[in-house]
């Protein structure tokens, strides 16, 4: 079972993992602002991540880190 952390401190909102996961289980947490005044984004169905890695790869900012 695969598990990721966001730090959303650091997301900047650009909504890149959202597009690419194939789960489509990533979103943009309109309920949250991070301290720079972005949305940060977030799983929303942990069970259904297969921990592929992708979100992590294409986060320019190093927000996500997946443990599998
Ligand atoms: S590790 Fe893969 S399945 Fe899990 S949230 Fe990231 S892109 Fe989606
Ligand atoms: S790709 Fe990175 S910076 Fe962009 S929304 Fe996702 S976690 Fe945030």
């Amino acid at each position: 079972m695969a598990r990721t952390e966001f730090n959303i401190e650091l997301c900047k909102g650009c909504g890149l993992c959202v597009s690419v996961c194939p789960q489509k289980i990533i979103a943009l947490r309109k309920d949250i602002l991070n301290s720079k005044g972005f949305h940060p984004s977030g799983v929303e169905d942990m069970d259904r991540c297969t921990g592929c890695t992708i979100c992590a790869t294409i986060c320019p900012d190093c927000v996500i880190t997946v443990y599998r």
